[in-house]
């Protein structure tokens, strides 16, 4: 460090040091100044330019010191000079103190955190560069960060020293104003029933309803910015334009209907989205009759001598069909403008933050409305392996075309998808083998869970290769292989059909995101607020195509939320609540979960106590052949409240509803284990789990008094 840094560093560590050791502290006191206040008084009246002198230059001494102190001097500035001059005096000392204080921090710290975090620091420095003065104006002006942090932190960044002052001065200035303001009231404060005097109330109104008026000028100033270049139109057609009819966008449009706003629904392709077409209603579909094969292969086990199973797979993927146009009316266009939504067939683009143009095959059009909520989904994600294009592949959206089992499967992925496809098509009779590049399959999952599906699916003939990383597709003498690599070496997989199942990324790109410049964050889906708003507060994304989940039960919660923010935010906006998250994998055990699971409470150092209660001693799980699984419940040490839950077995994903509803409403273990399950259902496993919590949390010494209580009664 540079002589003039230490300089600079021992000063300033040497005043703040006296600043404590002396005690200065107790000066800064509100009682001090209200015992002192005829004198002080008196003092300015006798000499006002030194009084004010003095007081500017303790104020500027705390400020640049950073010491506390500086919201009782604004509130005295007001009772001792005034609201003009006590504001004045403030916004400039406030200021220059500011500013010494950004000054230190930048002279003594900025170079060597540079030196240590300079990469990491690029982004916030390029973004500093670019908006460090509104978002400096945002810092001030709502007072949720302490004025000494925001002094400091801003001297590690690039901002210029005269652009620091003038934007800290004008920004502080209503804070100031609104401070200084409740200081002059108290000042007047002559008896406590002054306490209710009109200005007094007044005062304080505005000193707690200063910070929400502050945020509502940012985000007006925000908002400002990012609509200047687009013209917006007179008047609006819709209410509010929902991109895409998958779950996400179905739901959207349903509630504004439900609420009588006009709203136009559009869709490109199919109404219902993946999940109808393509994902959740075929997949449970091809799982259904998978099961089917492999319970009637099981039926010795029931006391059935033979029974075997002539099927066609062409048929099954029909049946799938059929299930899907069972569920379609459901999702469709007819349904949805029977309940008010505009259904139009086409393909969207967002040309300005109030227009949506429309293009289908008859014609092109354009919307306008005053909100607008994207829920474009997702697309499965194809890595750039090299000769994958040559040898071909299916992924979730295209599988369901098959007509012919293939002989070999290559599935490639261990994700919840990966996984229910993989043992469908083992069932079905194809050899699997199906390879994931991390250690476990079910990665989300705790090991021992992962272990439980890796487990059956060895047990059903699956060849599950973990840790395999697929580096190669070759055609050799007509016949495909992957070449993965596993510990150092290459392993060859000879396969007749791959499946590409390795996730899922956002659609983000052809609908006019790039245009107006909402950003795509690092996890590559819309960027947006809690609230679910993109930079541009009037429009909304909701679903796969915003994550963080991608389940359809969390696109329609979402869902909700775009809904109600777009329609009635200018009221009040709701933050999306991802509290209470739960999911299930299909496999055959189920694997459901919701909230923490142990991976992820020691990931985020959350102290937790885990019960587990394994289905095998559940006697309606014993009957139906099905006694496997567990479940596995996480509680706050010392509380019967629920952290988290992970049920394996057959219907874990209908059996953890109870815990779901449990975390949802606050309910601990104590009020399950005390609700009447009926018997012998699976669902008395939960009730299980929770006496097994009671019985290790049993209060050993009251059960000692009451044995000797009994040992007493029997004489
Ligand atoms: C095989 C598989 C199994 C699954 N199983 C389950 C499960 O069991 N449970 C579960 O909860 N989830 C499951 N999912 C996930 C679930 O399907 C998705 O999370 C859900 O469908 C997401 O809904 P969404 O509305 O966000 O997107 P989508 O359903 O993808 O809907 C987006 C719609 O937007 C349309 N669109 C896109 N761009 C435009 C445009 N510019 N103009 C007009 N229209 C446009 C698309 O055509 C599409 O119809 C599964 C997914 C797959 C692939």
């Amino acid at each position: 460090m540079s002589q003039s840094r230490l300089v600079v560093l021992a000063a300033v560590a040497a005043l703040i040091a006296a600043f404590f050791a002396f005690d200065l502290g107790r000066y800064f006191s509100f009682e001090l100044f209200r015992s002192q206040q005829a004198a002080i008084d008196a003092y300015y009246r006798a000499r006002p330019l030194a009084s004010a002198g003095i007081f500017f230059a303790i104020y500027v001494a705390v400020t640049g010191l950073s010491l506390p102190g500086a919201a009782l001097m604004t509130l005295v500035a007001g009772a001792i000079f005034g609201l003009l001059w006590g504001t004045v005096m403030v916004s400039f000392a406030s200021s220059i103190g500011a500013t010494l204080a950004f000054l230190a921090s930048r002279l003594v710290f900025r170079d060597s955190i540079q030196r240590r975090f300079g990469d990491n620091l690029k982004a916030i420095d390029a973004g500093v560069e670019k908006d460090g003065a509104f978002y400096l104006f945002a810092l001030r002006l709502v007072p949720a960060f302490p004025f000494f942090v925001i002094n400091l932190v801003m001297g590690l960044t690039p901002i210029r020293t005269r652009t620091f002052y003038w934007v800290s001065q004008l920004g502080m200035l209503a804070g100031t104003l609104v401070y200084v303001n409740a200081g002059t009231q108290i000042a007047r404060l002559e008896s406590p029933g002054g306490i209710l005097s009109p200005g007094l109330i007044i005062s304080f109104t505005l000193l707690g309803i200063f910070p929400l008026i502050a945020k509502w000028i940012v985000e007006a100033v925000r908002a400002q910015r990012v609509y200047a270049r687009w013209p917006r139109p007179g008047r609006f057609e819709q209410n509010v334009v929902v991109i895409g009819a998958g779950s996400a966008g179905l739901v959207s449009a349903y509630i504004a209907a439900a609420v009588k706003a006009k709203v136009a629904l559009i869709e490109k392709h199919r109404m219902g989205g993946d999940c109808l077409n393509t994902g959740c209603v075929p997949s449970k579909a091809l799982i259904k009759s998978a099961r089917l094969l492999s319970q009637i292969r099981r039926a010795a086990e029931f006391g059935i001598k033979s029974a075997s199973a002539d099927f066609d797979f062409a048929d099954v993927m029909e049946r799938v069909q059929r299930v899907i146009r069972a569920v379609e009316p459901h999702d469709s266009a007819e349904r949805y403008a029977a309940l008010g939504v505009q259904c139009i067939e086409g393909e969207a683009k967002i040309t300005s933050p109030w227009t949506v143009e429309v293009k289908s095959a008859q014609s092109t059009r354009t919307l306008t409305t005053r909100a607008i909520v994207i829920a474009a989904g997702a697309r499965p994600f194809v890595p750039p392996i090299p000769g994958i294009e040559e040898v071909g592949y299916v992924t979730s959206d295209t599988v369901w075309e098959l007509r012919r089992l293939p002989k070999r499967l290559l599935v490639l992925g261990g994700g919840p998808i990966g996984c229910e496809l993989t043992q469908c098509f083992a069932r079905f009779g194809s050899q699997v083998a199906q390879v994931e590049m991390l250690p476990r399959l079910l990665i989300r999952e705790d090991p021992e869970i992962s272990a439980m599906v890796l487990k059956r699916f060895r047990e059903e003939g699956i060849n599950v290769l973990l840790s395999h990383k697929a580096k190669e597709f070759r055609i050799e003498n007509g016949e495909k292989i992957l070449v993965c690599e596993h510990g150092g070496s290459d392993v060859r997989i000879a396969f007749d059909q791959l499946l590409c199942a390795v996730g899922r990324i956002a659609n983000t790109r052809g609908y006019g995101l790039e245009e107006l410049g909402i950003p795509v964050a690092k996890t590559r889906t819309v960027e947006t607020n809690e609230y679910l708003q993109t930079i541009y507060p009037n429009i909304y994304a909701c679903g796969d195509v915003a994550g963080p989940y991608q389940f359809t039960h969390t696109a329609s919660h979402q869902a909700w939320y775009a809904a109600v923010n777009a329609l009635f935010g200018g009221f009040r906006k709701f933050k999306a609540d991802y509290s209470v998250i739960p999911w299930a994998t299909f496999t055959d055990p189920e694997v459901a979960r919701v909230g923490l699971n142990e991976t992820e409470a020691k990931e985020k150092s959350i102290a937790y106590e885990v019960t587990t209660y394994a289905l095998d001693d559940l006697d309606r799980a014993i009957a139906d052949g099905e006694a496997h699984g567990v479940v596995k419940v996480l509680t706050r040490p010392g509380t019967d409240r629920i952290l988290g839950v992970t049920l394996v077995g057959e219907h874990a994903g209908d059996l953890i509803v109870e815990y779901i509803a449990a975390m949802r409403h606050g309910i601990g273990l104590n009020k399950i284990l005390g609700t009447i399950h009926i018997y012998p259902t699976l669902a008395e496993a939960n009730k299980y789990a929770a006496g097994a919590w009671k019985r290790a949390h049993a209060p050993g010494k009251v059960l000692g008094w009451v044995e000797r209580y009994h040992a007493w009664m029997r004489g």
